[in-house]
C-alpha cells in the first residue's frame, strides 16, 4: 500500500515517506491509495484480542514497509498499563438513560490526560523507525507550535527518544494554567519549551518559517539532523486513532451491548477534523456506521460547511471553555474532500487555493449530497456547555470534561432532531481536571478558589473523583522551563538550542 498527495495523484510515497515527511512538498496530506476492508469475520476475530492486538493488526494492515515486530515492538513500547493506568488504554463508561444509549470512550487515561496520547504516544516509535527507514541516520528534530494539549503529548511521547530532539513553543499567555504548568515542568534530556511573546498563530507561523527555510535547513543537513513534525496532518497521528473505533465496537459487542454487525453511531467533539476522520477510515474499511456526528463550539466554521457546502473561514474567533477545539480551519478536513470528490486531487487543490486567496470555498453538489449521507453537525456555546457538565454530574453522575460535553450536548441535538437512536460513541476527549474551573463551577455554585491547584482539590472533594496521577504531580513538579522569546528570536533559539548556531 502507497500513498497520495491529496493535491496531487501523481505524488506516490511509501508509508515510511510519508509519516517521515508529515507533508507533501505542494502542501497537501498523504492519503492510502486503498483501505484494507474487514467483512464482520475479520471484525469478529478481532474480538478475543485485546487493544495492543488489535491495534497491531489494524496498523500493519497500513504500514507494508514496517515488519510484524517493529510493528509490535511500537504498539507494545506506547500502550503500556503503566502510561495509560490500567490495561484498557481506551475504557468506556456506559450512559443509559431511557432510549438514550451512549458509550463515552474514554481517550484521555494517558499521560497527559488528553487524547492527544492516543497517537503521540506511538508516533515516535514509527516516525524514528520511518526516518530510519528513508533517510538513514540522521536525528530527527521535531518542531511543535502548541495552543496546550499537542504540545505538551508530543513532548511526554518523544522524550528521551533516541535519534530525536523536539522543541515546543507555546504563546505566552495562550495555555490554560494547569497546561503551561504540564509543559514547564516537562522531564526528558531531549526536550526544549520556550514561551513566545505572541499569539497561537505567530507561533504557528513562526515554526512554518523556520521549517521552510533553506539556510536552517543546510544547517541541519551539515549536522546530520532534519526537521519533522508531529502535529494532526501527519499521517502517524490519524493512524493510531483509526484503531479505538474499531477496538470500542468489539467491547461494545464483547459486552452485549451491541451485536456483531449492528450499526453505531460516532459523535466527536471536533477541532482539526482529525479524530472523526479517523472514524471515518474506519468505516470505509467495514466498520458499521450509521451517521457521523460532527460537534462544535462556537467556532461553528464545521456545522455551517456540513449544513451548506461553504467552508468560510471569515468569521469571529471565539476564545472558550474547550480551547483545544478553538480553531477556524481544520486541516483534515482536505482529505475527506478528496475521498469524497471521488479523489479528484484537482478540485482538492482548488478549493484549498480558495480558501487560501478568498478565506472559503463551495463544494459542488455531489460532494455535499454525500457529506450530508454521513455527517450530521451542530454547536454549543459555553452556557450550554456548562448546563451539560453539570446536568451530566448531577443526573448521571458523570463527570465530563468541557470538549466531551459539547459532544454530549450535540449528540442531544441530534436524537431531538432527528428520532434516531442508533446506539452511540461519543469521543471523550480529556480529564476533566485539565479544564478545573470551568468544570468546577459547572457543578458548584459556590465561589471558587482562585488557585489553580486548590480548584482541582476542590473538584475531587465535591465529586469524589480521583485526581488523575500525572495532573496531582504537577503541584510539587520542579519548573525547568521559563525561557521567553520574542516571535523574530525562534529561528535564533531553535539553532541554540540545536547547539549549531
Ligand atoms: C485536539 C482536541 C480535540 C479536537 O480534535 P481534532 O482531532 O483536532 O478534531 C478535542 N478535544 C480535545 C480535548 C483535544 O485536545
Amino acid at each position: 500500500m502507497n500513498y497520495n498527495s491529496t493535491r496531487n495523484k501523481n505524488r506516490v510515497v511509501s508509508a515510511s515517506q510519508a509519516i517521515a515527511q508529515g507533508i507533501s512538498e505542494e502542501g497537501g496530506l498523504f492519503v492510502p491509495q486503498e483501505l484494507p476492508r474487514y467483512s464482520v469475520d475479520d471484525i469478529r476475530e478481532l474480538l478475543s484480542a485485546d487493544y495492543r492486538g488489535r491495534a497491531k493488526k489494524i496498523m500493519g494492515d497500513f504500514l507494508p514497509d514496517f515488519s510484524a515486530e517493529e510493528i509490535s515492538e511500537s504498539v507494545d513500547a506506547a500502550y503500556t498499563a503503566e502510561k495509560f493506568g490500567g490495561s484498557d488504554p481506551a475504557p468506556i463508561s456506559y450512559i443509559e438513560s431511557g432510549d438514550r444509549k451512549m458509550a463515552l470512550l474514554e481517550l484521555w487515561h494517558g499521560p497527559t490526560c488528553a487524547f492527544k496520547d492516543m497517537a503521540l504516544q506511538i508516533l515516535p516509535h514509527l516516525l524514528t523507525k520511518s526516518v530510519k527507514k528513508t533517510c538513514s541516520d540522521k536525528e530527527a528534530v521535531i518542531l511543535v507550535a502548541t495552543s496546550g494539549d499537542t504540545g505538551k503529548a508530543a513532548l511526554e511521547g518523544f522524550r528521551d527518544v533516541d535519534g530525536t530532539k523536539i522543541m515546543v513553543f507555546y504563546p505566552v499567555d495562550g495555555v490554560s494554567p494547569m497546561q503551561k504548568r504540564q509543559m514547564a515542568t516537562q522531564k526528558g534530556e531531549n526536550v526544549s519549551v520556550v514561551a513566545i511573546k505572541g499569539n497561537f498563530d505567530d507561533a504557528q507561523t513562526g515554526v512554518k518559517k523556520i521549517f521552510t527555510d533553506n539556510a536552517i535547513k543546510e544547517k541541519l543537513a551539515e549536522n546530520d539532523m532534519l526537521f519533522s513534525s508531529a502535529n494532526s496532518i501527519n499521517w502517524g497521528r490519524l493512524l493510531p486513532q483509526i484503531v479505538y473505533y474499531f477496538s470500542a465496537y468489539c467491547e461494545m459487542v464483547n459486552e452485549g451491548r451491541i451485536a456483531l454487525g449492528d450499526k453505531i453511531n460516532v459523535c466527536v467533539p471536533t477541532g482539526n477534523f482529525g479524530n472523526i476522520l479517523a472514524s471515518f477510515y474506519a468505516m470505509n474499511m467495514g466498520l458499521p456506521v450509521n451517521k457521523f456526528i460532527c460537534a462544535s463550539n462556537s467556532n461553528n466554521v464545521l456545522t455551517d460547511f456540513i449544513k451548506t457546502g461553504t467552508y468560510d473561514k471569515k468569521r469571529h474567533f471565539y476564545t472558550t471553555i474547550s480551547p483545544s477545539m478553538d480553531i477556524l480551519v481544520s486541516s483534515n478536513l482536505e482529505r475527506l474532500l478528496y475521498h469524497l470528490s471521488g479523489e479528484d486531487d484537482k478540485k482538492v487543490a482548488s478549493f484549498m487555493a480558495s480558501l487560501s486567496s478568498e478565506g472559503a470555498y463551495t463544494v459542488d453538489e455531489e460532494i455535499k449530497a454525500s457529506l450530508e449521507k454521513y455527517f450530521w453537525g451542530g454547536y454549543c456555546n459555553d452556557a450550554d456547555t456548562q448546563k451539560t457538565i453539570g446536568d451530566l454530574y448531577r443526573n448521571e453522575n458523570y463527570l465530563a470534561d468541557t470538549h466531551t460535553a459539547v459532544a454530549v450536548n450535540v449528540y442531544e441535538q441530534y436524537v431531538s432532531e432527528t428520532g434516531d437512536n442508533t446506539p452511540v460513541v461519543i469521543a471523550s476527549t480529556a480529564s476533566p481536571y485539565k479544564f478545573a474551573k470551568a468544570v468546577l463551577s459547572a457543578v458548584t455554585d459556590g465561589e471558587l478558589p482562585s488557585d489553580e491547584f486548590a480548584m482541582v482539590d476542590e473538584l475531587s472533594a465535591k465529586t469524589g473523583t480521583e485526581i488523575p496521577a500525572p495532573l496531582a504531580g504537577l503541584k510539587n513538579a520542579q519548573e525547568r522551563f521559563s525561557f521567553e522569546c520574542a516571535v523574530d528570536e525562534m529561528a535564533q533559539t531553535v539553532l541554540s538550542g540545536l547547539g549549531i548556531n
